[in-house]
């Protein structure tokens, strides 16, 4: 059996939705939504690629901007030092969600990935830590 070559496009199974049969693509994660570096899925660490086919790498797209700004709103409701001290990522994060979450409402994506009620609860989250006054 001839193992895949890596980065290319081949058909195989959706990681996400399990499609088959289906032109799938190794998803590069590149930087984060915070401009970070994602050493995780740099071609060299990857140990496990993950493959998703044109709707759910996507979908995986959204997937990673939500986990993002739900790690660094965790630290921020932590006390912790955080990328959204800043107002104005906060607001940049507050409108990605909601964009996010306008994306995933449409009906032609699988949502394998991501939860509507977590994106709506976390925009919600988010839009009041930006009306509390800062403390
Ligand atoms: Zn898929």
């Amino acid at each position: 059996m001839e193992e895949p070559h890596i980065g290319a496009s081949f058909a195989g199974r959706c990681d996400a939705c399990g499609a088959t049969g289906v032109s799938i693509m190794k998803v590069s994660l590149g930087r984060d939504f915070f401009g970070r570096a994602y050493d995780r899925l740099s071609p060299n660490a990857d140990l496990s690629p993950k493959w998703y086919c044109d709707r759910c790498s996507v979908e995986k797209n959204l997937q990673r901007d939500f986990r993002d700004i739900k790690g660094e709103f965790a630290k921020l409701g932590k006390g912790e030092t955080s990328a959204l001290d800043q107002a104005d990522q906060l607001q940049r994060a507050s409108l990605r969600l909601k964009e996010i979450a306008a994306l995933i409402a449409v009906p032609a994506l699988t949502q394998a990935l991501l939860k509507a009620d977590e994106v709506s609860a976390l925009a919600r989250s988010l839009e009041t830590r930006r009306a509390a006054p800062t403390t």
